[in-house]
């Protein structure tokens, strides 16, 4: 089955008055949500007895917790000393994703500032290698390091690249932002087709087992030239995508994946909205 959870629990979590992120675990188990993600972005600062209390509360409550990687890391540094930065940062997210009872840990890889795409694509590529034999080492290579696909033009990450650095180590799951997709793509997400299109491109190049359970990010996104602008909520009607027809690629192909929506304030609402919807297909 696919599953379904937000990043973060959303406006109405707090609006009702809950302030700890663990009571979120029986607050979306409610809803029969799936999965919740947590975000480090700025920073790994949470403490170890708090991350147990979010294992108990949320292995209890049947849900999986995936987390995001700080946002500044960047794989492209040209500074090797910097780029140690981003290998510590995938690192300590991951030890703390152990405490926490989660498994996935989602990063961006890179960004190209002012360099040539080609050199900072390939920068990125040895860095990923690297950093692939320090995760073995470290004995973390039964946990899954998915680099995501990313929302402007000047970041790293188009499905191509995000595929290609997942050939480095089959610990490597292709995180699919299809907000981010849209926007860079100045909104080329519509049909079944052209989810299917992405979806089955990453099939052959990683194999169905490796993409069957890949991970997503779905969210609305606004978007200009240059790309991501801010999420919006699914009651967006200018900018998409729709959830509609990727859900149904999903079903098409017959892949699993854990989709998280990012919705801006809404995001446990329109994770209850994709699901509904994926179930009103698979029960006919
Ligand atoms: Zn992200």
């Amino acid at each position: 089955m696919i599953k379904f959870g937000p990043s973060g629990a959303g406006e109405s979590f707090y609006a009702q008055g809950f302030t700890k992120t663990e009571q979120a675990a029986d607050w979306l188990k409610d809803k029969n949500i799936d999965l919740f993600e947590y975000s480090f972005g700025r920073g790994v600062n949470i403490k170890d007895e708090k991350a147990q209390i979010l294992k108990d509360a949320f292995t209890k409550a049947n849900i999986e917790i995936s987390v995001h990687a700080p946002y500044y890391i960047n794989f492209a540094n040209p500074d090797d000393e910097k780029a140690i930065n981003s290998v510590n940062y995938v690192l300590e997210s991951a030890f703390m994703a152990r405490k926490m009872g989660a498994n996935r840990i989602i990063f961006h890889p890179a960004s190209q500032g002012k360099e040539d795409r080609t050199i900072a694509v390939d920068r990125t590529f040895l860095r990923l290698q690297n950093l692939a034999e320090i995760i073995k080492a470290e004995g973390l290579d039964d946990m899954i390091f998915c680099p995501e696909t990313m929302g402007k033009l000047v970041q790293i990450g188009t499905i191509e690249e995000v595929t290609r650095f997942c050939q480095i180590a089959p610990f490597y799951v292709p995180t699919v932002d299809f907000g981010h997709i849209n926007a860079r793509e100045q909104g080329s997400l519509k049909s079944i087709e052209d989810f299917k299109t992405r979806i089955q491109y990453m099939i052959d190049k990683l194999g169905f087992d490796r993409v069957k359970n890949f991970h997503v990010h779905f969210s609305k996104i606004q978007y200009s030239a240059k790309g991501e602008v801010r999420h919006l909520n699914f009651d967006d009607t200018i900018y998409g995508p729709g959830y509609e027809p990727f859900i149904d690629a999903c079903i098409a192909l017959n892949v699993e994946p854990h989709i998280i929506c990012e919705s801006a304030g809404n995001q446990t609402e329109d994770s209850m909205a994709m699901k509904a919807y994926y179930l009103s297909k698979v029960s006919l």
